[in-house]
Formats: C-alpha cells, sequence, structure tokens
C-alpha cells in the first residue's frame, strides 16, 4: 500500500482553502482535490460565480468572487497545499483507519478527509436564465443585492421558502420594489418570516405564478408570469430576477458513508466531525442556514485544527 497522506481535502471554496492553509502551515502537507468539469464541485466554489463580494472582511472596496478563490488558492499553495483537479466518485474506509478516495482516474490513501464540497443552487429552467445569468439573474442577494444596478429598481424574488423571504426582505432595503413571485398560494417559509415579509410595504406577494421566460437586451428588464390557475400570461418590468428555491448540497458521493440531514447536507458537531470518525466536512456542504463566504472560511478552519489535533 502506498504511504497514507495525512489529510485529503474535497472542494477548493472558501472552507477547503482556508483548511489547506492552516493544514499546510501545519506541515501536514495537504492535499486537495479540487474537482473539475465532470462534478458539481467546481474549482473554487460559487464564490466564483459571484461578481462583487462586499462582504469579506478585509476588502474595503469589495473583490471579484473569482480574483478572491485566486488569493486563497495562492495562499494554500503557498504553503504547500498540493492541488489536483479530479473530482471525487467515492469514498471508501480500507484497513488501518484509513480512506481510500476515488477520482474517475486516481486512488489516494489518507488518514483523515475534509469534504468542502459545497452546494449548488437550484436553477429555474425557462428561457433566458443562462443568457442572463449575471445580468440580473443571480441566486444571492446578500452577495449581489447591494450593487448599483439593483438599487431603486424593482426586482423579483422566485420561491416561498425561508431563503426567498430572507432574499426579499434584505432586497427591500435598497430596491424600489420586491415581487415575490410564488407557485402557489401559502409561502412555505416560517410564520416569523412570512409576518415580516407581509408587513413590508416593499414586498408585494405575486400568488401562484411562475416565472415563463426573461427578456431584455444586456440586461433583464422583463418577465412573462403565467397564473398556474388560470394559465393567463403577464408581463412584469423589473431589473432583477433572484432566485431562491433551495440548494442542493454536494454530498450525494458520500451519502451512504456517513449521516445526512433529509435535505442531504452533512451533520456535523461544533468541531466540524461527521458521523465516521476520521472525516470532517466544512463550509455549505455542512450548513443549511448561513452558507456565507466568511462562515464557510470558519467552518473549514475549525476542522482544520481538530484534523490537526487529531493526527497529533
Ligand atoms: P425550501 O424551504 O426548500 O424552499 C424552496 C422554495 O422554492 C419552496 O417554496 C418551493 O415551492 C420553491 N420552489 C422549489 N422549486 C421551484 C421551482 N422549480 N420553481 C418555483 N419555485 C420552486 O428552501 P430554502 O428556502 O432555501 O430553505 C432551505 C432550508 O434552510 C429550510 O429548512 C429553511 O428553513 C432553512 N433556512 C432558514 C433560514 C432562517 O431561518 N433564517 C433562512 C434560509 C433558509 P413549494 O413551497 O411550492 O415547494
Amino acid at each position: 500500500m502506498e504511504t497514507p497522506r495525512n489529510v485529503i481535502i474535497i472542494g477548493s471554496g472558501p472552507a477547503g482553502h482556508t483548511a489547506a492553509i492552516y493544514l499546510a502551515r501545519a506541515n501536514l502537507s495537504p492535499l486537495m482535490l479540487e474537482g473539475d468539469s465532470t462534478g458539481e464541485v467546481v474549482s473554487g466554489g460559487l464564490l466564483t460565480t459571484t461578481k462583487t463580494v462586499e462582504n469579506f472582511p478585509g476588502f474595503p472596496e469589495g473583490v471579484d468572487g473569482y480574483e478572491l478563490t485566486e488569493r486563497l488558492k495562492q495562499q494554500s499553495q503557498r504553503f504547500g497545499t498540493e492541488i489536483i483537479s479530479e473530482t471525487v466518485t467515492q469514498i471508501l474506509p480500507i484497513e488501518g483507519n484509513f480512506f481510500e478516495v476515488q477520482t474517475a482516474s486516481n486512488k489516494y490513501i489518507s488518514k483523515t478527509v475534509l469534504i468542502a464540497t459545497g452546494s449548488t443552487p437550484n436553477r429555474l429552467y425557462v428561457p433566458g436564465y443562462d443568457r442572463f445569468w449575471h445580468k440580473g439573474i443571480s441566486t444571492c442577494a446578500v452577495c449581489d443585492g447591494g450593487l448599483p444596478v439593483y438599487r431603486n429598481v424593482p426586482l423579483i424574488v422566485v420561491g416561498g421558502g425561508d431563503s426567498a423571504c430572507e432574499e426579499a426582505l434584505h432586497l427591500a432595503h435598497t430596491a424600489s420594489k420586491v415581487y415575490l413571485v410564488h407557485r402557489r398560494d401559502k409561502l412555505r417559509a416560517s410564520k416569523i418570516m412570512q409576518q415580516r415579509v407581509f408587513k413590508n410595504p416593499k414586498i408585494e406577494p405575486v400568488w401562484n405564478a411562475e416565472i415563463q421566460e426573461i427578456y431584455g437586451q444586456k440586461h433583464v428588464e422583463s418577465v412573462t408570469l403565467k397564473d398556474t390557475n388560470t394559465g393567463e400570461e403577464k408581463s412584469l418590468q423589473v431589473r432583477g430576477v433572484f432566485v431562491a428555491i433551495g440548494h442542493t448540497p454536494n454530498s450525494q458521493f458520500i451519502r451512504t458513508l456517513i449521516d445526512l440531514d433529509p435535505a442531504g447536507y452533512i451533520q456535523t458537531s461544533v468541531s466540524q466531525e461527521t458521523s465516521m470518525k476520521g472525516i470532517w466536512a466544512a463550509g455549505d456542504v455542512q450548513d443549511p442556514h448561513y452558507r456565507q463566504a466568511v462562515t464557510a472560511a470558519g467552518s473549514g478552519c475549525i476542522a482544520a485544527l481538530e484534523i490537526e489535533r487529531y493526527l497529533h
């Protein structure tokens, strides 16, 4: 058997890279499997799809999401993290309390594993979605809602859960109006979030409605909505569409090995341990609530410190 590595980090967003920085500085020579184009786990994670990150501490002018992940990558490589662009397909516990981490082309043996594979926002399958992605369509109001293009203009939030309510409330601070477009006539969100939404004069629920198509020149200008009961269509002039119809954690490859919650999020302890000794998880793949770059980085740091302690 090849000599087991100390630690393999799966995923390369803020959680994975923060862990890598700590583990590399502790001389534990982490290997990062950052993902490739064959799976959901993209190099750099979701942050790379955010245009300007204005809420990551230390960047008073904001920072491009792609640039931030490049900087994180440079920092973890500077201390000796080895990064390979492969997507993990399976992890098997093997003799000696080690793990065999399999990709399409390789197998790696490690004493510990950190899963930081993130989550994928669910998308709408309507004409115009791909064309206007980041030109008026976003899945993160906290990341993008403060940008000038979304200020003092009418916007849509799609969805009826807590995320949609949170996005609508967040956007209502800066938008001229927020239409909360939901496919049913009742929100799924918690009562307290519903009350906040209904009390906010800038938020107008649009019940039993689904977006049919998104239009514009260079940026979103309008959408057509279809009434799910009557089939009637109408046009709505808006400058932004924020889609909040849930996230899917990228945990499929591990679901038979460790405990997930019913939505597929990896269950972790306060020290980021999973139900299997030797495997930790950090970032969005185990966080259904906060999903921020900085909280992901924090959980990556905790996991790294715990892994270091375990290995010593
Ligand atoms: P969610 O609760 O699963 O809600 C998703 C919403 O999107 C539902 O209203 C659903 O409609 C709608 N939807 C799904 N697919 C759709 C489609 N193709 N077209 C149009 N609408 C669609 O997801 P979430 O809001 O992201 O929340 C996930 C978890 O995180 C929940 O447990 C939530 O409580 C938690 N969370 C909590 C907070 C908080 O406490 N502050 C904030 C955010 C999230 P239907 O209702 O018709 O199914």
